[in-house]
């Protein structure tokens, strides 16, 4: 990916829109509408010839700011927020589809989408197909006349698969369908997937765009047609909208995201590589080791391993659970994305509800244990693993 200076300047400066008091700060609007001067001032800002504020379910002057933030990360024309990453995956869906399409989907996608795409969007003629996200040929077998998106989650979770996101877009381009590039795992700070042919991006706001474990909020960026204009509609009359609130939280959580993404990708890399040497784990699960089987195309795709370590401890559950309980530190939390260090038990948590034959198909072990690293001393971090591995 291309250098980061313009990252690390738009990151802190991108969208910021001052008022007439030149607060140095962005200012957090809270506001549900806004007044006119007039009737007809009315009256043009609902037909939208003048495109100032109307009502906050439209946007706001906070939600806009972090809207064109991101849009700055992402390289992306336009950005809609969402109040939450699963309405931005729901926003996308009913922009772009309708009755009779066809999605291709990858199979190890976070469970809410699975059961979006493959359970809701059903009911509605919608269907799915369920690919391995890293084998391209499948990608193109999927394809039907009627395929109209390609959604991809890369790296993936817990097994930090990693997807060639070029490829999967030339495999959706020739079928004149979209790819959809879930980017919450690197964010824009490791990896732009539009710059690789990617048509959408969509983030969960509410893990490293936040990053301190506050607020629910979402996005979907890309070009003005496909967001700005193609989404505007379901988002102004459906509602999923970001509240000012969390908008603010999200936008200031912007400033440090390159410095906690380059941060914590390199705690995580120094504990896999201590994982990597423990004689109770069996095997690590981290695209910054060499022995990642996808290493070259995660160093050539994103510019750091990501925060997220997973590793297989012998012993099976009895022997994962001990890693688990052991900790005094980590939070034992479903949730990532944060400074605080989170611990989870995939096969009996995230993915407890499939099937134990579904479970080891996707090579989710009973012995599998998911960090999401945040910004604690590495010695400490590996203290507090190494009390339940011993
Ligand atoms: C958490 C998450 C989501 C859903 O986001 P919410 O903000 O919880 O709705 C979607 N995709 C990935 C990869 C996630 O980790």
């Amino acid at each position: 990916m291309s250098p980061s200076d313009s990252l690390a300047t738009l990151a802190v400066r991108a969208g910021q829109q001052r008022s007439q008091f030149n607060e140095h700060a962005e200012a957090l609007y809270l506001t549900s509408s806004f007044v006119f001067e007039s009737a007809a001032q009315a009256a043009a800002r609902f037909t939208g010839n003048d495109p100032g504020f109307v009502y906050s379910r439209f946007t706001n002057p906070t939600v806009a700011m972090f809207q064109d933030r991101l849009a700055a990360l992402e390289g992306a024309e336009s950005c809609l927020a969402t109040a939450s990453g699963m309405s931005a995956i729901l926003m996308t869906a009913m922009s772009v589809l309708e009755a009779g399409d066809h999605v291709v989907c990858s199979s190890a996608v976070f469970g809410s989408t699975v059961t979006l795409f493959g359970t809701i969007l059903g009911r509605f003629g919608v269907e799915t197909t369920f690919v391995p996200a890293g084998d391209v040929g499948a990608w193109r077998t999927a394809l039907r006349p009627a395929t109209k998106l390609l959604f991809l989650e890369t790296p993936s979770n817990p097994l930090i698969e990693i997807a060639d996101i070029a490829a999967i877009a030339a495999v959706a381009h020739d079928a004149d369908a979209l790819l959809a590039v879930d980017n919450c795992f690197c964010t824009p700070a490791l990896q732009r997937p539009l710059a690789l042919g990617a048509d959408l991006v969509i983030h969960s706001a509410t893990k490293y765009l936040d990053g301190q474990g506050r607020v629910l909020g979402g996005a979907v960026c890309g070009s003005k047609r496909l967001v700005g204009e193609g989404m505007l509609p379901f988002l102004r009359t459906a509602g999923p909208s970001l509240s000012p609130f969390n908008a603010w939280v999200v936008l200031k959580g912007l400033e440090t995201l390159e410095l906690r993404m380059l941060a914590q990708s390199e705690r995580a890399l120094q504990l896999a590589r201590w994982l990597e040497s423990h004689p109770k784990v069996a095997r690590v699960f981290y695209p910054g080791l060499a022995s990642h089987p996808q290493h070259a195309l995660a160093m050539r795709q994103q510019r750091a391993g990501g925060a997220i370590v997973s590793f297989e401890v012998r012993g099976g559950r009895d022997a994962a659970w001990k890693v688990v309980d052991g900790t005094r530190l980590i939070s034992i939390t479903g949730n990532l994305g944060d400074v605080k260090t989170t611990i989870t038990h995939p096969a009996t948590t995230t993915h407890g509800r499939i099937s134990p034959e579904a479970r080891a198909a996707a090579g989710i072990s009973e012995g599998l244990v998911r960090v999401a690293v945040g910004l604690e001393a590495v010695a400490d971090l590996q203290a507090d693993l190494a009390r339940g591995l011993n």
